[in-house]
């Protein structure tokens, strides 16, 4: 009888949407989840094997065997593999790019996890012969060698009390012996701080997730800004660390996490570990080994954090879980926190999603009985809420931008020593430069939009595409030298700050002011110092900092939000007033929110400052199903892009034509998208929608191969975005 060669199926860091089938060597055994060096073309590749025995397409004379398995124990456990699986089906995204997302560079090139052991330091014979006498010249390397005389200690604990070169030293005398070891499990002494008191509606919440230990529940935190949401994470994660769990916390951005992990690193003195776009390959890879050995005890990160593959993950937290930072907006689009909950579904264990303002998809769970719905109806400390006030734009008389009545109402602040805090949502000294003869305006040569004048760097620069062009001494059109900002800017007004208030510190937060690395934590310092100070800044200013001295908020300019095509704009704009609105007041003064608008009567004002988000948010999501929009409807995306607008719409009309034989879909397009050329490249798109998810997806699924051969698809740059968010 002919002996059965063994197939597995491997999944490879490539784009493409297919099935890799090898031979298994004879004599080598390897399980799912190790990584294997596999032939693919001219090159060899890692991949890791997903499938044993599948049933392969191809015949068995055209596969190629397995160059080499590189480890016995999978770095990919099994639940991991199937939140990629689930990941590649539902975003029918390759398996190969999600893969990507998941594995550390370092593992993708292929270094070996026996490298990366933990190394533990003992006296060597020689080094315990010794006496205190041997190091009368270095009190450092006494210290070190008494200390190693209680025993052996790891790496990590040694690093973090003693230098490297002690530690080189003493190695250089042979007086230590270093060996590979596994990384520890951490260690957990009890509370290093105290717990605070909890109010009712926090014990409330902290016990109902308490009380799903060891099962799949999702819960919605809602509290209001300022009413001790973090405490309640804290106190949902205290008994867990008895246990000797790992819990997982994600952040829509990087610039919460420093003053998150200090807040948890107070309170508990166990291992938590900051995982981000910013760190280097090498402290990827280690925080990595540490969430797969138990070795960390919390771990908090942005998006990819969910792909870490923790020993034992009893608890996943979402902060903000409303924030479009989720979702990863290019290449495989997933959204975090509905990855993260089917990683808890995997793990069976409770995921917590936290915001002062819900998005409508998770209030929507919420009334369908999914989600689990939690309130903090109160500021913790017993802080009031700031209150609206509406400042109408044509009744006033303005000064760079600002009303009457608002100058006033900063100086009053400021006099009494406090912090007052300006939002505009638009970086650079001002929109476009204009020619004051001809009215020309400065415009991106490769975008439809205009070029932001940069004052500071000398440049006009597109904040779409990223191009930068010197200053023009003329008007493109006429000629003429007489050029004028028009609009305002975070950068013009801080300058028009400085004339109005000369003796107050101004910080000026955007992307310009914080982009040196360093300088968020910097600015942030500042502003936590007390006294009087002027905060201006875009969006950032929304993003969960604590500010607690600032009594006034100022929203110098909410129109340009007010009339948008995209159907999640009110939603958004609620979200942004409310966050913005929430820095004020958190210390012991009531807060105030100034409105400046040309529209005060507009409905959606009216509706988010009388009755609040809370409200809001009820009635908006009302109004999406009443006009059947998500979440009542599911949505996918086709995005195109090409230099001739023209293929961009004949490719979805092969779509739309493809697809009208699925009469559970609704579509709409080909539309061009709102910015309707990018770099140089003409930009549409073609949403499907439909009452039935598996309807969609079906459809996806089929259209997805043939779609693929069709030649045009080659001509086109294009993306398919599930449960897309930016429209
Ligand atoms: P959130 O995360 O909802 O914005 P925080 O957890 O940061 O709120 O709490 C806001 C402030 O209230 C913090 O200064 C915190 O120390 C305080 N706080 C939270 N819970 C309590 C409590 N139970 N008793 C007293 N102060 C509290
Ligand atoms: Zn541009
Ligand atoms: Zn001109």
């Amino acid at each position: 009888m002919e002996a059965v060669v063994p197939v597995i199926r491997v999944a490879l860091p490539v784009p493409l949407r297919q099935h890799f089938d090898y031979l298994l060597p004879e004599n080598v055994d390897i399980s799912q989840g190790c990584r294997v060096r596999v032939p693919f073309g001219k090159r060899e590749l890692i991949g890791v094997v997903w499938q044993k025995d599948p049933d392969t397409p191809y015949e068995l004379s055209q596969l190629k065997p397995v160059s080499a398995a590189l480890e016995s124990v999978p770095v990919l456990p099994e639940k991991l593999r199937q939140l990629l699986n689930f990941a590649a089906d539902y975003y029918h995204h390759p398996l190969g790019e999600v893969l990507t997302a998941a594995l550390p560079a370092l593992l993708r090139e292929g270094r070996l996890l026996s490298d990366y052991k933990s190394t533990l330091y003992t006296l060597s014979p020689a080094g315990l012969a010794c006496t205190a006498a041997d190091f009368t010249r270095s009190a450092k390397q006494l210290a070190l060698w008494q200390r190693l005389l209680t025993g052996a200690i790891t790496e990590e604990v040694l690093l973090a009390e003693y230098s490297r070169n002690t530690l080189k030293q003493l190695l250089a005398k042979s007086l230590i012996t270093a060996t590979a070891t596994e990384r520890p499990a951490y260690d957990y002494q009890g509370l290093a701080q105290p717990a605070l008191q909890l109010t009712v509606d926090q014990a409330i919440a902290v016990t109902a997730v308490q009380q799903a230990q060891g099962q799949f529940r999702s819960f919605l935190l809602e509290g209001v800004t300022g009413s001790g949401k973090t405490e309640v994470y804290l106190q949902c994660i205290a008994p867990l660390l008895e246990r000797g769990e790992q819990v997982l916390l994600l952040l829509p951005e990087i610039g919460l996490t420093p003053q998150t992990l200090q807040r948890f690193e107070q309170r508990f003195n166990v291992p938590v570990q900051a995982w981000h776009s910013n760190l280097s390959d090498g402290e990827r890879l280690n925080c990595w080994l540490n969430a797969a050995s138990g070795t960390t005890a919390i771990v908090i990160g942005t998006r990819s954090a969910l792909f870490l593959p923790f020993k034992k993950l009893s608890l996943i937290i979402i902060d903000e879980e409303h924030d479009l930072s989720l979702k990863q907006q290019e290449g495989f689009r997933y959204h975090a926190r509905d990855l993260a909950i089917k990683r808890a579904a995997l793990e069976n264990c409770p995921i917590l999603l936290g915001t002062a303002t819900p998005s409508l998809e998770s209030l929507y769970n919420c009334q369908q009985g999914r989600f689990i719905h939690l309130q903090l109806q109160n500021r913790a400390a017993g802080q009031a809420m700031p209150s609206f006030e509406l400042i109408d734009l044509k009744q006033q008389q303005l000064q760079y931008g600002l009303a009457t009545t608002s100058i006033t109402q900063i100086r009053q602040q400021l006099s009494r020593g406090k912090q007052v805090m300006l939002f505009l949502n638009r970086r650079g000294f001002a929109p476009a430069l204009s020619c004051q003869e001809c009215g020309w305006l400065t415009e991106c040569k490769r975008c439809s939009a205009f070029t932001t004048y940069h004052k500071h760097t000398r440049q006009l620069l597109c904040h779409h595409c990223g191009a930068s062009r010197p200053i023009p001494k003329q008007c493109g059109d006429c000629g003429s030298s007489r050029l004028a900002p028009v609009g305002q800017g975070t950068e013009q007004l801080e300058e028009h700050l400085h004339h109005l208030f000369a003796d107050t510190p101004i910080t000026r937060l955007d992307r310009d002011s914080t982009r040196r690395k360093g300088a968020l934590g910097a600015l942030l310092n500042d502003i936590n110092q007390p006294g009087a100070r002027i905060i201006l800044g875009t969006q950032m200013l929304a993003k969960g900092h604590h500010f607690p001295f600032v009594t006034l908020v100022i929203i110098v300019d909410v129109d340009g939000a007010l009339y948008s095509a995209d159907f999640r704009a009110p939603e958004q704009l609620g979200q942004l007033l409310t966050q913005v609105a929430g820095r004020a007041g958190r210390g012991h003064d009531k807060g105030k929110v100034l409105l400046q608008t040309q529209h005060p009567e507009h409905a959606l004002l009216q509706d988010i400052i009388q009755n609040g988000y809370a409200s809001f948010a009820r009635s908006a999501l009302l109004e999406r199903q009443q006009t059947a929009l998500p979440p009542y409807q599911y949505l996918a995306l086709f995005r195109t892009e090409a230099l001739q607008s023209e293929l961009c719409q004949q490719w979805l009309q092969q779509i739309v034509a493809w697809l009208t034989t699925h009469a559970a879909l609704q579509l709409m397009g080909p539309l061009l998208c709102p910015l309707e050329r990018k770099a140089g490249k003409y930009r549409w798109q073609l949403h499907l929608y439909s009452r039935h998810r598996a309807a969609l997806h079906h459809a996806l699924a089929e259209l997805l191969p043939v779609l693929e051969r069709w030649p045009l698809s080659r001509k086109v740059k294009w993306q398919l975005d599930i449960d897309a968010l930016d429209l």
